[in-house]
């Protein structure tokens, strides 16, 4: 379990005071709760126990509150470009084109760099998660080391310094990422959120109706 007093995941500077850390953005999980009469989910934990939630995972203690706010810069930017995609009026913001099964959907407003360091924020903090869902998601301590320390340099308290941070950023060069989503809504359950890692190489994490996939070289 950790304390107040530990040391904060990504500066490794300050006190890890910060309660109620999300793991996956907010605006990701929200499809969650969707769709469901009862409106609750459900977790459970390794014993087998289940417990009503009414949000999405939370943890206490990983971060201090200066690089809790600097996940919800990134976060803020990201959730307003991505969360349009469904509104008619923004349809020209997104390049939709098939290839084979696929439909492809590039968001032309979203910084590339920015999109990318969103990716390794949900990722690395999958992996450095303490929680029960994210227990099958563990990068090498290695990697996870990469991710924080570009996380660390790049991200910003306010969303102008973000972008001047991002513009000498250089992207990792050893693996690949997509971010999938399914055609239809899963059913059931309606959503879930949970991590993976397979053979050593190929790691996924499910927000919510989406799947990140993540393939090292
Ligand atoms: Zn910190």
């Amino acid at each position: 379990m950790r304390k107040p007093t530990d040391r904060c995941l990504l500066c490794e500077k300050d006190d890890s005071s910060k309660k109620n850390s999300h793991i996956i953005p907010k605006f990701l999980g929200k499809g969650i709760f969707e769709g469901s009469e009862t409106n609750y989910g459900i977790s459970i934990d390794k014993k087998g126990n289940i417990q009503k939630i009414q949000d999405i995972i939370k943890e206490d203690f990983l971060f201090c509150p200066t690089c809790e706010k600097k996940f919800g810069v990134l976060e803020t930017y990201c959730a307003l470009r991505l969360e349009r995609f469904n509104q008619v009026r923004y349809s020209k913001n997104f390049r939709r084109y098939k290839n084979g099964e696929f439909e492809y959907i590039d968001c032309l407003d979203i910084d590339n760099n920015i999109f990318n360091l969103f990716i390794y924020s949900i990722v690395w903090r999958v992996s450095v998660s303490n929680n029960y869902a994210f227990g099958g998601f563990k990068l090498s301590s290695n990697n996870e080391k990469k991710l924080r320390v570009i996380l660390n340099s790049h991200l910003e308290t306010t969303q102008q310094e973000l972008m001047i941070s991002i513009e000498d950023m250089k992207v990792l060069p050893d693996h690949s990422h997509v971010m999938i989503r399914p055609d239809k809504k899963m059913r059931p359950p309606n959503s879930m959120m949970s991590g993976r890692f397979f053979k050593q190489r190929y790691s996924s994490a499910y927000p919510c109706r989406l799947l990140i996939a993540l393939l090292y070289r």
